[in-house]
């Protein structure tokens, strides 16, 4: 059975009662490891602790748990209702047909999970096939998560597929959909080759690595993270005596919050999606929960239904912060255009998910998964759940939102120029 815990907790998962095994055995490795290295060095910023926690190689959370899941800790949107992947599928493809059907697709998602978005976006694909056939389209998945990337083949290719050849290879896995789609996983976007591409993330951004700022009397100081004196074993948050590179670096001017996360690795990716659709072309779908640049402190732990603090027993409990929507908008540039944050309700509603619902229910006449139809559409939508927790926030081609231009040598009048066709999910569709 599921417990939704969502009014104490900020962090919109759906929680589950069972928990992993993994979770109730203490990692004294990491803490060892962590605090040796503190000791080594001195205090460490908070964003390097989070990336040790979540992704180092051997200990990381991310790296070692497959904590989706019924039997895993937390549930996601994708997880919740195929509606979801099904939607964000005709979001690509309605921005492919906007792009002028070309004749490459490269669907990328960064931080798949167990995949299920992606296999319902495949759906999408096939159900579409007179649509899209005439392109040509491959699947490339960036994922740290060994784990997790397994999960994810098993999912998409069956058990098919083959490991890289070398250390070499930035591909390490490859494989084929059912229906003979190739298949790449890569640890970083970096290496995932160029052309026309629409990337999708969700809840990807919030678990990359924040710094946190406190304003003080001298001046902005950075949040870092300490040995505690007093106890042998444990952490402490302390303020840094000077500026550090990332406070003298990150802070916008005129910030007037007295603290603020920054997630610097979430700006150069953004900035790596922005350079990608200026050159290549396509679009980047991003989903999570977050802000517009007004709150502060939002760095959380969860470990099972529990609200977890970020310095204890590191590496057995997932750490998160809110995406700084305005941030990555600032990040992107000029290059590219913005869409949102527009709330998941919002963004679902304009996507159809209503009719969709009532399709897939008139086809069922089971009355149980009727009833997980609906309350799962209650999950996703609903405002005190996920339906405005959770935002939708995209990067286009500048020429995407252009209008039309008149053809040559044709005349016409002031503001009756075609408007730009409208971006689904963030425009309510108009039917005429
Ligand atoms: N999108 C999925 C999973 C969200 S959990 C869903 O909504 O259900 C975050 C995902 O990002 C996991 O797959 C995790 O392994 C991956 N991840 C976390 N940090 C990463 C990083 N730095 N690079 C690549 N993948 C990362």
């Amino acid at each position: 059975s599921h417990t939704f815990s969502c009014h104490c907790i900020f962090k919109l998962r759906l929680f589950c009662s069972s928990s992993s095994p993994d979770e109730q055995k203490p990692r004294p490795s990491m803490l060892r490891h962590l605090t040796s290295k503190i000791k080594a060095t001195g205090p460490i910023t908070v964003a390097e602790y989070m990336r040790e926690v979540l992704t180092n190689p051997v200990t990381g959370y991310y790296v070692k748990n497959s904590m989706l899941g019924a039997d895993g800790d937390f549930i996601t949107s994708p997880e919740i209702s195929q509606m979801f992947g099904e939607l964000v599928g005709i979001w690509i493809i309605s921005e492919w047909m906007g792009a002028g059907r070309p004749k490459q697709l490269q669907l990328v998602e960064l931080g798949p999970g167990k995949g299920s978005l992606a296999a319902d976006v495949l759906r999408v694909f096939r159900q579409l096939s007179s649509v899209v056939g005439g392109a040509s389209v491959s699947l490339h998945l960036v994922e740290v998560s060994p784990v997790l990337a397994r999960l994810q083949a098993d999912a998409l290719t069956g058990s098919s597929g083959e490991e890289a050849d070398g250390d070499e290879d930035p591909v390490y896995h490859r494989g084929r959909t059912r229906d003979g789609l190739p298949v790449s996983w890569y640890r970083r976007l970096d290496d995932v080759p160029a052309g026309f591409s629409v990337f999708v993330a969700q809840e990807f951004f919030d678990a990359l690595p924040i710094h946190k700022f406190q304003r003080t009397d001298r001046g902005w100081r950075e949040v870092m993270v300490d040995v505690d004196p007093e106890k042998e074993e444990q952490l402490r948050f302390v303020l840094a005596p000077s500026p550090t590179l990332a406070s003298s670096t990150l802070i916008q001017a005129g910030e007037r919050r007295n603290h603020v996360e920054v997630c610097a690795e979430g700006g150069a990716i953004i900035q790596q999606l922005a350079r990608r659709i200026t050159d290549g072309g396509g679009a980047a779908l991003i989903a999570d929960y977050g802000h517009d640049g007004t709150k502060t402190d939002t760095f959380r732990g969860f470990k099972g239904h529990q609200l977890h603090d970020v310095l204890s027993s590191p590496g057995s409990a997932d750490l998160t912060a809110d995406v700084d929507f305005s941030y990555l908008r600032k990040t992107a540039g000029g290059g590219v255009a913005c869409l949102g944050p527009v709330s998941q309700r919002n963004f679902l509603k304009n996507m159809g998910i209503d009719a969709r619902l009532q399709v897939l229910l008139r086809s069922c006449a089971d009355p149980s998964v009727r009833q997980q139809l609906i309350s799962s559409y209650d999950m996703l939508m609903n405002p005190k759940k996920m339906g405005e927790r959770f935002h939708f926030f995209s990067l286009l081609q500048l020429s995407r939102l252009a209008r039309p231009t008149a053809p040559n040598g044709l005349k016409l009048e002031k503001n009756k120029n075609p408007a730009p066709l409208p971006v689904a999910g963030f425009t309510e569709l108009q039917y005429s």
